[in-house]
């Protein structure tokens, strides 16, 4: 059997100091960026949490060139058990300020609309919010109104810190080897560009990066990107009778041959889309941006063939322009690489239920460093943190559904520790 663990006040305490500590560090990452991590402020807090690594007794704290930190906590038991290792991303979403974030908690939470008084118009309103009302008489935390919180990913965080210093004090829980990761630039899609395996050293892992409590994910979608360019024939207006070949109507009726119910803002649940993201260019050159989008490889193969097919016909109308389609693969629905041994999921779902927890599995339409991390060979499903709304100024988190994501963690070491074999 499991011990069931209940964290103490005290350990609730911990996890919500470390939270607010992360979240007043400056991490946003920068796409602009080409230095690893891609703003200094993701290095400043990864050191930090080596060094509080270190302080709770973890072993092999590393922080790699490649801005990863890495820490095992050894096993307590003598055991074949395969090693899991647990990740969460330091940066937070370019999408809004994560400067001076300044975290109120708001204890005890009475249900009523939370303004944030920095900004008095941001309002946490119950009818948009309704996991919110389910949270009454627990400490709900905010930012200010000026930035975002950061619970995207410091929850995650704070959430593996608190389970290892759990561990850490209680050599008596039977765990086999864990593996803690932080890694930068997730929010920018680099999170595990430079991870290796050989690195992370762990047969099965899970990131702490999901919203609502429950939520673990072991599909996502798979990922392609496609840079169109069209280029023209660029010709004097005043001379330009019969000669000059214009990019930009080109880049109109490429646009336009794309089917609009093929749109993000057209599909949803299992639905892919092809999704024209950015613009650039002059009449004599385009060049188009697209991101494909699709749970499926089939489906992802004939968005791809779509893009090729408007190219080819648009060129055979204008032989006089060249068009080329390049297209990058970016990630891929990780169930390919779950599906054939399902257990990291199944273990997840068994360390749900000592919580009573309804477990939500429903696939995300979009990507997380597990998506990356799987198809390396290391099968990472995504486990909740209780985030909600992210990357916005009114994201909250609750400290309650934080702690019950510690004690799925506790629980998860546990049970791997009876599995002899590795995934
Ligand atoms: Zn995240």
């Amino acid at each position: 059997m499991n011990t069931h663990i209940t964290l103490n006040d005290a350990a609730i305490q911990d996890l919500e100091a470390r939270f607010l500590r992360y979240v007043q560090i400056d991490t946003q990452s920068d796409e602009t960026s080409s230095s690893v991590p891609s703003t200094p402020g993701q290095r400043l807090l990864l050191e930090i949490l080596a060094e509080e690594l270190r302080a709770l007794g973890a072993s092999e704290v590393t922080l790699s060139d490649y801005s990863c930190v890495f820490a095992t906590l050894p096993a307590t038991v003598a055991t074949t058990a395969p090693t899991i290792a647990f990740l969460a991303h330091v940066d937070t979403a370019p999408d809004f300020s994560g400067a001076d974030v300044k975290a109120l908690v708001h204890r005890a939470y009475d249900g009523q609309p939370i303004i944030l008084p920095d900004a008095p118009t941001r309002v946490l309103q119950l009818e948009e919010n309704p996991h919110l009302a389910a949270k009454i008489g627990e400490n709900i935390i905010t930012a200010s109104g000026l930035t975002l919180l950061g619970a995207d990913d410091k929850a995650g965080i704070a959430i593996i810190m608190t389970m290892a210093d759990y561990l850490l004090q209680h050599p008596e829980l039977p765990h086999g080897p864990i593996r803690i990761c932080f890694t930068p630039d997730e929010e920018i899609g680099r999170g595990v560009e430079h991870l290796t395996p050989d690195d992370l050293r762990a047969d099965v892992a899970y990131t702490l990066d999901g919203g609502e409590v429950g939520e673990i994910t072991y599909e996502t979608f798979s990922a392609d990107k496609a840079i169109v360019t069209i280029t023209g024939v660029a010709v004097h207006p005043g001379i330009a009778k019969g000669k000059l070949v214009n990019a930009l109507r080109l880049a109109g009726k490429f646009l336009a041959a794309l089917p609009p119910e093929l749109s993000p803002e057209m599909t949803t649940d299992r639905e892919g889309y092809i999704h024209p993201y950015r613009i650039q260019g002059s009449a004599a050159e385009v060049t188009l941006g697209f991101t494909l989008r699709d749970f499926e490889l089939e489906g992802l193969e004939a968005h791809r063939e779509r893009l090729h097919a408007i190219a080819q016909a648009l060129e055979a109308e204008e032989p006089r322009a060249r068009i080329t389609c390049t297209i990058t693969p970016q990630y891929r629905n990780m169930r390919y690489g779950l599906e054939k041994d399902m257990r990291p999921v199944e273990m997840a779902l068994a360390a749900l239920q000592p919580l009573g927890i309804p477990p939500l599995t429903r696939p995300v339409r979009g990507g997380t460093d597990g998506s990356g991390l799987t198809a390396k060979g290391v099968p990472t499903p995504n486990l909740f943190t209780g985030m909600e709304n992210s990357h916005g100024p009114l994201e909250w988190i609750s400290l309650q559904d934080m702690a019950q994501a510690v004690q799925m963690c506790l629980n998860l070491a546990q049970l791997w520790a009876k599995s002899p074999v590795a995934p």
